[in-house]
């Protein structure tokens, strides 16, 4: 443990959810119901905004309309590759994405169908270690998928919610990822999963931004230590 960090208490966490709330709200979002549309979605959002993601997604969905997922898993990869272009890094993307579809089918779970629906009826953990062992399915991936799509409880944590976090001392210093997933986890409220993530990420993009960020005009200026800010 790094010297002088202390795991926060279940008392300073709801100080932060409280001051958050105020500032952007309480977000309710029932789960969607799709966890293989996250799963790409997510997949699609790798080094590339939320626009040009939405795009690549909506191409791919219109490319391949039936049996949308199927016939992703069974085209060549670079009919993939042009219909998800507008996303970035398309070669990798197209590749990945066809390579879980067919891990997902070869892997035999939910009957042998193209489908996480299974997921559902899953222990959390259980679940985790299903979608991490995909391909290049992390456990970020894997909490979009449990949590956005299935109401699961699990919380991803991406670069805004690390860095903010960290800074406001709910990290360890140093932690990687795996312990910042465990680490959230353990201090988020229960069934606060999708509020705590989405406004720590909201805070992260409209005030503690990654080079300066704007202490003086942040609500939870007097209740954050800044660790990591120069
Ligand atoms: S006070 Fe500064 S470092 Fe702390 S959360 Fe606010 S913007 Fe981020």
């Amino acid at each position: 443990m790094a010297a002088g960090w202390r795991r926060p208490t279940a008392r300073r966490v709801r100080a932060i959810r409280d001051r958050l709330r105020l500032v952007y709200g309480r977000p309710l979002a029932e789960p969607h119901g799709h966890p293989i549309a996250e799963l790409i979605l997510t997949v699609l959002s790798q080094s590339t905004n939320d626009r040009n993601r939405d795009v690549a997604y909506l191409a791919l969905r219109e490319r391949f309309a039936a049996d949308t997922w199927v016939r992703v898993r069974d085209a060549p990869v670079d009919e993939i590759e042009e219909a998800i272009r507008p996303g970035g890094i398309s070669r990798i993307k197209s590749a990945r994405i066809k390579a879980i579809l067919r891990a997902i089918s070869e892997s035999g779970a939910g009957g042998g169908d193209l489908s996480l629906d299974w997921l559902a009826g899953q222990p959390v953990a259980e679940a985790q270690r299903y979608l991490t062992s995909l391909p290049g399915v992390g456990r970020k991936t894997a909490a979009c998928v449990l949590l956005f799509a299935l109401g699961m409880r699990d919380v991803p944590v991406d670069t805004h919610v690390a860095r903010v976090g960290m800074r406001l001392g709910l990290f360890r210093p140093g932690a990687g990822f795996e312990e910042l997933h465990d680490t959230m986890l353990e201090i988020t409220p229960r069934g606060e999963e999708l509020e705590f993530h989405l406004n720590l990420l909201r805070h992260g993009r409209r005030t503690c931004y990654a080079r300066q960020p704007n202490c003086p005009g942040c609500a939870l200026q007097r209740m954050c230590p800044k660790i990591g800010v120069r």
